[in-house]
C-alpha cells in the first residue's frame, strides 16, 4: 500500500474540545464527495501544557491536516515550520496542513466572516461596528478591511480596540461610544457575550434599527439574544453558523484538495432554519 492509499487523517484541538461541531461538518462533507474512506476527521482535547507534544504529534503520525480552536490559536504559532502571510498579519492560526512533513499555519477565519457577509451583502464601503477586540474581532476586521469595509471597534478595554486599529488601519472607541451603532450599516458581535447564555446581548435592543444587519460570532445558542432583537426589530441577520461554516469550508479544500460540498454541509450546519 503506498502512502497515498493510506486513509488521511484530519483532526481538531482545543480545550475544551468537546462541543466542537467541526468533525461533523467535515465528515458530512467526506460523504458528500464519496471520499469517507480516504479521511477520517477526529477531535482530542490538548491542555495548553500539551501543546507542543501535541504539535510533535502531528508530525510524527502523519496527520494531514488540523483545526486549532481556543485556547491554542495563538500559542500554537511558535511550534510550526511556516505561518502564512495572512495569518501571520492577524497573529492567529486556526489551521494546521501537513505538507510531506513541514507544517503550515493559516488562519480561515476572517474568509468565513467574509463569505457570511457576503451571502447578506456587498461589504465595500459599508460602515460597520465591530464590538469586541479578541481574536475574532482581528480576523474580521482584517477580512472586512480587505474588502472595502469602513469599520469601528467598540470594546470594553479601549487598549485592546487601539491595537486592532493600529494594526489594520480603522476607528475605535470603548463601550461608552456604543449608542453610536445606530448609524452604522453593520453590526458585528465579536465578544463572547451571549455565548451559552441566551439572556445576555452586547446590545440595547433600541439601538438596532430595521435597515441594519446583524451578525453575531457566538454560535451557541443559534440565534443568541442580539439575533433575537434584530429579527423582531427587522433587521437582516447573519448567524455565528455560518461563519463556522464558511471557516470550515475553506479548511476542508487546504486538508483535501478539493473543494467543499457547501448545500451538504449548510444543510447540516442548519443555517437559514
Ligand atoms: P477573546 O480573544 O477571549 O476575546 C473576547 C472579547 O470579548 C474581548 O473583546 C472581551 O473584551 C470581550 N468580552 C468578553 N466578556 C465581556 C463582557 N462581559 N463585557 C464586555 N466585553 C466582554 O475571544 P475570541 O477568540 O475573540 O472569541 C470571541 C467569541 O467568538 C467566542 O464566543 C468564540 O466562540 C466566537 N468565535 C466564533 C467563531 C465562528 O466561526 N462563529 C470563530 C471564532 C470565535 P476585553 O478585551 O475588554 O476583555
Amino acid at each position: 500500500m503506498s502512502d497515498s492509499e493510506l486513509t488521511k487523517i484530519c483532526m481538531s484541538i482545543g480545550y475544551p474540545i468537546k462541543s466542537s461541531k467541526s468533525p461533523s461538518l467535515h465528515t458530512v462533507g467526506y460523504k458528500a464527495l464519496g471520499i469517507e474512506d480516504r479521511y477520517v476527521y477526529l477531535r482530542a482535547e490538548v491542555k495548553p501544557e500539551n501543546l507542543k507534544m501535541a504539535v510533535d504529534g502531528i508530525r510524527g503520525l502523519g496527520i494531514r491536516g488540523v483545526s486549532v480552536t481556543m485556547p491554542h490559536k495563538q500559542e500554537v504559532m511558535k511550534y510550526l515550520d511556516k505561518i502564512d502571510d495572512t495569518a501571520k498579519k492577524i497573529g492567529a492560526v486556526n489551521t494546521i496542513v501537513n505538507e510531506s512533513g513541514k507544517l503550515i499555519g493559516y488562519n480561515t477565519d476572517w474568509i468565513g466572516a467574509v463569505d457570511a457577509l457576503k451571502q447578506k451583502t456587498k461589504i465595500k464601503g459599508k460602515k460597520i461596528a465591530v464590538i469586541g477586540a479578541g481574536g475574532a474581532a482581528r480576523a474580521i476586521v482584517f477580512g472586512i478591511i480587505k474588502e472595502g469595509g469602513r469599520v469601528k471597534i467598540f470594546n470594553r478595554t479601549k487598549e485592546k480596540a487601539e491595537e486592532i486599529a493600529k494594526s489594520f488601519g480603522c476607528e475605535f472607541g470603548n463601550l461608552d461610544e456604543i449608542s453610536e451603532i445606530k448609524d452604522f450599516d453593520i453590526i458585528i458581535n465579536s465578544t463572547s457575550i451571549g455565548m451559552g447564555n441566551p439572556d445576555e446581548s452586547p446590545v440595547d435592543k433600541k439601538l438596532i434599527g430595521k435597515n441594519q444587519i446583524v451578525f453575531d460570532v457566538v454560535y451557541n445558542p443559534k440565534e443568541t439574544k442580539l439575533l433575537r432583537h434584530a429579527k423582531e426589530k427587522g433587521a437582516e441577520i447573519i448567524f455565528g453558523a455560518d461563519m463556522l461554516l464558511y471557516q470550515g469550508a475553506e479548511q476542508f479544500k487546504l486538508y483535501t484538495g478539493l473543494d467543499a460540498p457547501i448545500e451538504a454541509m449548510k444543510k447540516f450546519m442548519e443555517i437559514g432554519k
